[in-house]
């Protein structure tokens, strides 16, 4: 090809590159809003989908081109099939095996682009080093997440002083890459080791964490797998890969930080903490089933947790001045969004003051509730966040809990020897009255009983979410004004 036509070939590749790096961005900027989100994601695809066409273009890319188209299918089907499959519950594991995937694949770049025999120590090999010494933690962190939210993994060996084996592991690995990054051509055996040692380390850093830290972890990973990516594309010079990566690299940073500060523990404590799992673990093994009682009048005391019925409940929220709902989980399983927002339409005609407090880890990933209440057409100004609304619930006359448990738990705040001890939650218990719509004995995400059930002014109303509220508006309506 001659240079003038390779010019001109490169000049549309690199446009094509920009305004992939656009649309990401863009994407990006639009899921920030749960009304955008959708469409969000459908622009950051369409700019994946021309950074990966025009790839095809590219005069690097000179061969192997059934390789690449049947790589390019057979990944491409197996994510089409597992997301239109996956349950909403499963999404955490979802996203840690994308994440694995993604760290996986920068860590493979790495290795072909490190086994080079032309190496000169540089700059851009020392980026390819820190990619695959990224990648490869993200790798093996994650398929360990996705693992242990599986469920797959339960009894893990103890072991002492992880910490400090982890830490002195990590040190050889950067020791390594530093020889790896200025070293003239390929070292085979120092390459090997280097990848043994950051594929460990990303078992040892997920190994002690526990459930309720996992969605921290899970962001971590991406942000780990984001940069990876970011750096592997300074490494092959390519700006599609550098912006995406770095983009994912930066917003998952973000989140992390933002997911630990929900949690109230800093990133650097859920990852080198002490054995939050292991002692989850043990909680798991010594919890007793609660023994629920079928009584229901609020001026019952009792040592087990109390039900109400319907009836009961809905003239509880029909005549109450104030109401917070606390929508978790159990509402996205349900899918009772819709019917929430309609029963909050007929309490607030009958004079209720409705709101709704969202706890930055209800349901199974970030933002979770917010996108669900937003698609119910439940409008901005009626959603309160943590901060604003823990001080208020003393004034509140019903909370009304459905499907959400763990976030309501007071033991995060008040027993220290509990499994999410530090985690901040919904100060609901400090309300007038309780009602918690939920099945039956399910324990929450952590698996650990709530001590708020156990409480005076909790009453628990049993049953699906969406069919209970459905319930719960032919009994509002068949009280009348
Ligand atoms: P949760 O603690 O998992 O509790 C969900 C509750 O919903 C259960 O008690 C269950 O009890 C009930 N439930 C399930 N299906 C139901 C249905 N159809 N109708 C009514 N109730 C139903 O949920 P959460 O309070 O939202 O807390 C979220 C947890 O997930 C936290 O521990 C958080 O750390 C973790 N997590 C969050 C993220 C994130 O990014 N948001 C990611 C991963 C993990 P029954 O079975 O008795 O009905």
């Amino acid at each position: 090809m001659s240079d003038f036509s390779l010019n001109g070939l490169m000049s549309v590749v690199n446009l094509a590159y920009f305004f992939a790096a656009a649309m990401f961005m863009f994407g990006l900027k639009a899921m920030s809003s749960p009304v955008r989100a959708r469409r969000g994601i459908v622009w950051a695809g369409i700019g994946m989908l021309l950074a990966t066409l025009v790839t095809f273009m590219h005069p690097a890319v000179d061969r192997n081109y059934i390789l690449i188209i049947v790589s390019l299918l057979v990944g491409g089907s197996l994510s089409y099939l597992y997301a239109t499959r996956v349950e909403v519950r499963d999404m955490p594991q979802m996203i840690a095996l994308y994440n694995a995937m993604g760290g996986g694949a920068a860590a493979c770049i790495a290795i072909v682009e490190l086994t080079k025999p032309e190496l000169r120590g540089n700059l851009l090999q020392a980026l390819a080093v820190i990619g695959g010494l990224l990648g490869s933690i993200a790798f093996t962190g994650s398929l360990l997440a996705y693992w242990k939210l599986k469920g797959s993994i339960t009894k893990i060996p103890k072991f002492s002083n992880l910490q400090v084996i982890n830490l002195g592991i990590i040190l050889i690995a950067l020791l390594l890459a530093l020889l790896l990054s200025f070293s003239n051509g390929a070292h085979p055996i120092l390459l090997l080791v280097f990848f043994i040692l950051a594929l460990i380390s990303g078992v040892l850093i997920t190994l002690p964490v526990g459930s309720s830290d996992m969605p921290v972890i899970i962001s971590l990973f991406n942000a780990m797998a984001g940069l990876a990516v970011g750096f592997e594309g300074f490494a092959l010079e390519n700006p599609a890969m550098m912006v995406a990566g770095v983009v994912v690299g930066a917003s998952g940073w973000m989140l992390t930080r933002l997911m630990a500060k929900a949690m109230n523990r800093p990133v650097a404590n859920i990852l080198f903490s002490d054995t939050a799992f292991f002692k989850q673990l043990e909680t798991h093994s010594d919890a007793v089933d609660q023994t629920v009682a079928a009584k229901s009048v609020w001026d019952q005391d009792s040592e087990e947790a109390l039900s109400i019925d319907a009836h009961d409940a809905a003239a509880d929220l029909a005549y109450a001045e104030r109401v917070v709902i606390v929508p978790g989980y159990g509402m996205a399983l349900s899918h009772a969004q819709q019917k929430l927002w309609e029963f909050t339409e007929l309490l607030e005609k009958r004079g209720v003051k409705v709101s709704f407090a969202i706890h930055p880890v209800a349901g199974r990933m970030p933002g979770h509730m917010n996108v669900l209440l937003a698609e119910a057409g439940v409008p901005y100004e009626k959603i309160v966040d943590i901060d604003d609304i823990n001080a208020e619930f003393s004034s509140v006359d019903v909370v009304l809990v459905v499907g959400a448990n763990d976030i309501t738990n007071p033991a995060a705040r008040d027993d220290a020897e509990s499994s999410i001890y530090g985690m901040p939650i919904l100060d609901v218990d400090k309300a007038n009255h309780v009602i918690v719509i939920k099945r039956g004995q399910g324990k929450g995400f952590s698996g650990i009983d709530n001590s708020m059930f156990l409480g005076s002014n909790t009453r628990l109303l049993y049953g699906d979410a969406a069919r209970m509220i459905q319930t719960l508006i032919s009994e509002v309506r068949d009280i009348g004004d």
